[in-house]
């Protein structure tokens, strides 16, 4: 079913996409609403310069949790650029097999981060918790005038998953996360009207091809099953959504 109205990809790292400019020209056709996230400040200028003209593409600033030990030194140009965007992400703590041994590192980045999102009055922030969800909450716990928390692709258990609902999280899922059993019964018991979509592209694949924020209409379609709703009642549900979170 083609859906008519807008779409919304929270979480996209467009810039790392062999041919980014294709992304952007079918988003901006097909008036997508994107939030391209970056993995590092140094990627900061390039993913602006290439959404230059699209005015419902925003970049954030970020700071990836798994690079976290490698590029720390660019907490400086992170604090340098802050001023210039309301968004910020990736950032996070991830604390699975492969990055646990740098959670210091990680936890020194992540709440230099908030402190500087707090200190400039908040930011929408797009969050990366993968196996450390209390780590993260307990770090948006400390800093709560960092801004507004969007969890992305949260795989947390339930209890930490009622901990990050607690403290007013909001909530990214995408077509990978809502296709996988733990995914949807997590998606099942947030508020709806807390939760957005994403692609995570091209990192989050579906049949081996990376999603892009094109996919969003199967988000949209498996959220419409989730829910028992109408696709049309989804779109406008996830585009007030989105209008709350960008509201004061
Ligand atoms: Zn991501």
């Amino acid at each position: 079913m083609r859906i008519v109205g807008p779409l919304i990809d929270l979480h996209c790292h467009i810039d790392l996409y062999p041919e980014p400019e294709s992304i952007i020209y079918e988003c901006k056709k097909r008036n997508i609403y994107v939030l391209s996230v970056t993995t590092t400040p140094k990627a900061w200028r390039g993913t602006t310069a290439l959404l230059n003209d699209c005015p419902r593409i925003k970049a954030a600033l970020g700071l990836h949790p798994q690079l976290a030990h490698q590029r720390s030194q660019e907490l400086i140009l992170f604090e340098e650029l802050s001023n210039e965007t309301m968004y910020v992400g990736e950032i996070g703590l991830d604390g699975s097999k492969e990055f646990r041994a740098h959670i210091d590192v990680q936890k020194r980045v992540f709440k230099k981060i908030l402190q500087i999102c707090a200190s400039s009055g908040g930011r929408i922030l797009s969050i990366h918790s993968r196996g450390a969800a209390n780590d993260v909450l307990d770090e948006l716990e400390a800093h709560p005038n960092s801004g507004k928390p969007i969890l992305h692709w949260f795989s947390g258990n339930y209890q930490e998953l009622k901990r990050a609902m607690d403290i007013g999280c909001w909530f990214s899922v995408g077509p990978a996360m809502l296709r996988s059993k733990k995914g949807s019964e997590i998606t099942s018991r947030i508020p709806r009207d807390k939760i957005l979509t994403e692609s995570d592209g091209p990192f989050a694949k579906m049949n081996k091809k990376s999603l892009t924020p094109l996919d969003m209409p199967k988000a949209v379609e498996i959220l419409a099953q989730l829910w028992g709703e109408p696709i049309e009642a989804v779109n406008d549900r996830l585009l007030n959504s989105f209008r709350n979170l960008l509201a004061d």
